[in-house]
């Protein structure tokens, strides 16, 4: 039986994430190496998912928030992006016997991955120079318990195909293989 599971860009390729100060990330990276390990040590096939912000806006981007993520030309490129993910995922799942796909795993926190937590905000404009202003844009943001625009879109999509397959964290992954 060859065990799949579907993980969202980043997990394997960190330099498609927006340009930030690592430390911040620590916590991920650590979440990320034991996933990876375990992956290794499990002999789990991987599916690596399209990274839509690096695709749609590279690597010189800002970092965003998910409304400014939220309009139809976007998530129009993201259900594109996933269909021919989608499609092999599918190919895969006709075949319960010889395949089993796992589920797939966010990255709490993005605008586009997370999926129990996103982040939010009133980001839009020309930021300028007036300080009351840049405050404003910062102060503005929130961490949501909610998916970012990427995982709702795949979300939807997994029903409308009728594919069960679950969305799960790091951590909710992590907890899985340890108990393969
Ligand atoms: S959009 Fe998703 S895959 Fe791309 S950097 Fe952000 S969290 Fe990672």
């Amino acid at each position: 039986m060859k065990r799949i599971l579907l993980v969202s860009h980043c997990i394997l390729n960190n330099a498609s994430k927006v340009e930030l100060d690592e430390a911040g990330l620590a916590e991920e990276y650590k979440l990320r190496s034991e996933l990876l390990n375990l992956i290794v040590e499990n002999n789990i096939q991987l599916i690596q998912l399209p990274c839509p912000e690096f695709i749609m806006y590279g690597s010189q981007r800002w970092g965003h928030v998910k409304n400014q993520f939220q309009h139809p030309f976007y998530k129009e490129q993201c259900r594109k992006l996933l269909d021919t993910i989608l499609l092999q995922v599918q190919e895969y799942m006709q075949y319960p016997e010889t395949f089993s796909v796992l589920g797939v795993v966010s990255v709490e926190g993005s605008p586009n991955c997370g999926y129990h937590l996103t982040c939010e905000g009133n980001w839009k404009g020309e930021i300028g120079s007036d300080e009351k202003r840049i405050c404003a844009i910062q102060n503005s943001l929130e961490m949501t318990e909610k998916p970012g625009v990427y995982m709702e879109i795949l979300e939807k999509e997994i029903h409308d195909r009728e594919l069960s397959i679950p969305i799960m964290t790091m951590a909710e992954a992590i907890e899985l293989l340890n108990k393969l």
